[in-house]
């Protein structure tokens, strides 16, 4: 578990590790390893005693908790970034610094018992139950009262950070409605005030009406290229109804999204040969404002470019795909069919 801290002057929070530290001769030695390829994996049927005990798995009847039969296997992150408070106040003062305990929850969400499962070439019925997984977990926790956002992330492949090579995502529950959110929130807010509505059906339906940066679409979702992407390929999943909690989708609508979601994987997987990316889920926060404003959504970034300087610097991104020419490459590549590595 991490201490919060936060930035005063651009609000921006961090969350430092405290009792897990790495030691800076770790970092010499992280650059030479792979993810792991190799030795028993904690996440394989067979090796359940290698993880803390599961909170939630969909399994076979009959079969005994942490033991295989599972499809999907939930358990805490065995090193959580966020967790249980242990003692202390949660929010605190040092000088001119603010900083608070990371209370929240940290789950790690096996989404397929196979080790080498193709996140690109998952078949339906596998990404349906990842996205009804997901949103149990959402449901089990948005009525934490320590918790106040709650996002599910994917990284897949080693430069996207991903230290296991099994399929998984991480759900965090953080105690703040973290920067990201925060400044959609303030932007969705003044599109209102401003123009009336909301500035995601505005995007949604010109997306669709266009067509240049379109990639996928189904009755209720389409997945587009933002028209100011930040990296190359970059892609969303969104509704095209407006509507806030991601956990409020019915079966119907969690079967659309995961078609959704499903290609989006597939062309970006197979379009650009096995593509390190992260995906995370934007959803309102749990409690505070947000309301009917917020319009949820899921955001893909593959890791093609590295920030250098100037977009470090000046958090100005120098795009060297143009958003158009992705969703059309990404248009023509094959949902269905054989995809070698
Ligand atoms: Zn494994
Ligand atoms: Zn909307
Ligand atoms: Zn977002």
């Amino acid at each position: 578990v991490s201490e919060l801290r936060q930035d005063p002057v651009t609000g921006l929070w961090v969350a430092v590790a405290t009792e897990r530290a790495k030691r800076p001769h770790e970092f010499i030695s992280a650059a030479k390893w792979g993810v792991e390829t190799s030795g028993a994996c904690p996440f394989c049927p067979g090796n359940e005693s290698e993880t803390p005990p599961e909170v939630m798995a969909y399994r076979m009847p009959g079969t005994a908790p942490d033991t295989p039969g599972w499809q999907v296997r939930v358990v805490p992150n065995l090193y959580p970034a966020f967790g249980p408070a242990t003692g202390e106040s949660a929010m605190r003062t040092e000088g001119p610094y603010r900083a608070m305990h990371a209370l929240g929850v940290h789950e790690v969400l096996i989404i397929t018992p196979e080790h080498r499962a193709d996140i690109g070439a998952l078949p339906l019925e596998d990404v349906k139950t990842l996205v009804r997984c997901y949103v149990d977990r959402y449901l089990a926790h948005r009525n934490d009262p320590t918790i106040e956002y709650i996002t599910i992330v994917h990284n897949h492949g080693r430069e996207a950070g991903a230290s296991r090579e099994h399929p998984h995502s991480q759900l965090f529950g953080i105690p703040l409605v973290p920067s990201a959110v925060e400044t959609e929130l303030a932007g969705l807010r003044r599109w209102r005030e401003e123009r009336a509505g909301c500035a995601y059906c505005d995007l949604v339906q010109y997306e669709c009406k266009t067509g240049d940066r379109l990639v996928y679409e189904n009755e209720q979702f389409v997945v587009f290229a933002p028209y100011a992407s930040r990296v190359p390929f970059e892609t969303w999943s969104i509704p095209k109804a407006h509507w806030g909690d991601f956990e409020a989708m019915n079966e119907g609508q969690q079967a659309q999204f995961a078609d959704a979601l499903r290609a989006l994987l597939a062309k970006v997987v197979r379009g650009l040969n096995g593509v390190s990316f992260n995906y995370w889920i934007h959803s309102a926060p749990c409690r505070t404002a947000g309301g009917d404003l917020y319009h949820w959504h899921l955001e893909l970034l593959p890791k093609l470019s590295i920030q250098a300087g100037f977009e470090l610097g000046a958090g100005v991104m120098i795009e060297t795909v143009p958003p158009e020419q992705a969703a059309a490459f990404l248009r023509g590549v094959d949902v269905e069919g054989a995809f070698g590595r």
